[in-house]
């Protein structure tokens, strides 16, 4: 929902912070993760992470999220999917070039980031383009696997 949307990016310093815990909680349990196995976690872990981010970022569930460094401004709800916002297209007032009735995407990512401790360092990094293959998928789970599985 719009409005829950930009309250989550005016909140962005306090959810960001939620996450890290959040983030550490998960990465705690990995032993758990790893005796109820990953593939028969993916798909209620997904069922929930699409309910609670979706209520809040209009989540779009595009299995690599980046909402820490984009100051809890979903990119997929930009209609470019852009990752690496703000375009050159946002009007004088904020608002989006292609749907005028919404604030930039890439514009509320720079608010919110402006209230994240290092929001800014992370808006600035390049995020790579949009891997499709995860679409679905969820982040929490690959997450968890990237901080505590070795590359074999
Ligand atoms: S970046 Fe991806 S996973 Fe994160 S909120 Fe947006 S669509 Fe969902």
């Amino acid at each position: 929902m719009y409005r829950v949307r930009l309250w989550s990016v005016r909140h962005a310093r306090g959810l960001n912070a939620f996450y890290r815990g959040f983030e550490s909680v998960m990465v705690a349990c990995s032993g758990l993760w790893r005796l109820i196995g990953y593939q028969r976690l993916e798909r209620p872990m997904a069922a929930a992470e699409r309910l609670v981010k979706g209520v809040l970022f209009d989540c779009q569930m595009c299995g690599q999220c980046v909402l820490s460094a984009t100051g809890m401004s979903c990119p997929m709800n930009c209609p470019k999917q852009l990752r690496n916002g703000p375009c050159g297209g946002v009007r004088a007032d904020g608002h989006c070039e292609v749907l005028p009735q919404m604030r930039g995407v890439g514009v509320e990512a720079v608010a919110g980031s402006a209230r994240i401790p290092g929001g800014a360092q992370s808006l600035a990094a390049a995020q790579h383009a949009v891997d499709r293959r995860l679409q679905g998928k969820s982040s929490w789970l690959r997450i968890v696997r990237e901080k505590t599985e070795r590359p074999s």
